[in-house]
């Protein structure tokens, strides 16, 4: 059981940026992530793409900003707990106990979900055993490329992550890419690296095919993939990766009993409090007249949001406003050298 003043739900820009305000005005967190990195969005959907509306930021890409969110929060030393999802939420007495799919347990006076636009889910394999063989010989993520050490893998998708697994993990594993289009969507410098492996027999690619069914028992023996045309082929392996891109789910989020406005959770403008007490909801999944989902837009509301979270988390302690610049107070937390 870990006890915090605040659980953040979701490592997304503004989750990430609700850990400075919570940690200058002297609150510490925990961050839950579904994801096995930070970042959210940005780092998930366009970690290379460019940003132009961030203030003071004249261009920044998605990884970038990441990197720099992350550098500002360093003084706080804040645990994050990724690679699960939030999954309950109950009272405990006038805190909240909050409770992980890996088990994890945190109580807490306040929670601020910044889960974006859910929890981002990989999109799998619809085949009969396809579940079966999840974590043991069906994967939708990398954890250890060591794992696949001399073994034969077959790579499905047409995508950036598809590409650049096929590419990297062909030094060491017997690589076939197998892609339902004859073009990959991923990146064209990318395409061609796997074009030329190919030719140097280094990669197998099999486009215009899609899986048909899995053989094996307790392991995986070998797949059949059917092509457009109807021609079959059994390609043996031991292990099959998908990437065929992710979907975002609200989730467990939906069985909290919170007001829900379609797939937004309404909350008050002064502190962006839920309809539940010591529940705040900031970024993307907060929705109020006017919200925009944009990155500034959330930045604003997790300063609001923390300082509401002050008054639950330290009820006997008067919170007092004061600026980065002059506030000795806060210069200390951040272990930055002040100037008298
Ligand atoms: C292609 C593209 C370009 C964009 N360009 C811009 C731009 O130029 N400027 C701009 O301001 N905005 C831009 N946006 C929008 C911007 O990325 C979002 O507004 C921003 O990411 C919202 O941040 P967030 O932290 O609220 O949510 P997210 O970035 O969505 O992060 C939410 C996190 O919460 C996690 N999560 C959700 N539910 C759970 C759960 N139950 N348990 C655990 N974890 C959970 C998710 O895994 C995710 O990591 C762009 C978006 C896209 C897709």
């Amino acid at each position: 059981m870990i006890k915090t003043d605040v659980l953040i739900i979701g490592a997304g820009p503004v989750g990430l940026f609700v850990v400075h305000q919570l940690g200058i005005i002297g609150l510490n967190a925990e961050v839950v992530d579904n994801l096995d990195k930070v970042g959210g969005q940005c780092i998930e959907l366009y970690p290379d793409k460019p940003i132009y509306d961030i203030p003071g930021i004249p261009e920044c890409t998605g990884k970038s900003l990441v990197k720099n969110l992350v550098n500002q929060i360093k003084p706080f030393k804040t645990n994050f707990h990724l690679n699960q999802r939030v999954q309950e939420i109950s009272k405990e007495e006038d805190k909240w106990k909050i409770t992980t799919n890996k088990n994890k347990t945190f109580i807490a006076p306040n929670v601020i979900i910044a889960g974006g636009v859910g929890s981002f889910e990989p999109r799998k394999f619809s085949v009969k055993g396809a579940e079966t063989f999840e974590n043991k010989g069906i994967f939708y993520s990398v954890k250890d490329k060591n794992f696949f050490k001399s073994k034969k893998v077959c790579i499905f998708g047409g995508g950036d992550s598809a590409l650049d697994w096929a590419i990297e993990l062909s030094k060491f594993a017997e690589i076939t890419i197998v892609h339902r289009r004859n073009e990959f969507r991923g990146a064209e410098h990318s395409a061609e690296i796997a074009r030329k492996l190919e030719k140097e027999g280094k990669i197998k690619i099999k486009t215009l095919f899609q899986i048909q069914s899995i053989e094996g028992k307790d392991k995986i023996n070998s797949i059949i993939i059917k092509k457009e045309d109807g021609k079959v082929e059994e390609i043996k392996t031991d292990f099959v990766l998908g990437f065929f891109g992710l979907i975002m789910k609200l989730g467990p989020i939906v069985e909290w009993g919170l007001n829900l406005d379609k797939k937004t959770i309404p909350v008050d403008t002064e502190n962006f409090q839920t309809n539940k007490k010591g529940i705040f909801a900031i970024g993307d999944i907060c929705s109020y007249p006017g919200k925009l989902k944009l990155i500034l837009s959330g930045f604003h509301e997790g300063a609001l949001a923390a300082r509401a979270c002050f008054k639950l988390a330290r009820p006997n302690e008067k919170y007092r406003f004061e600026f980065t610049t002059t506030s000795k107070n806060i210069q200390d937390k951040l272990g930055v050298k002040t100037i008298d």
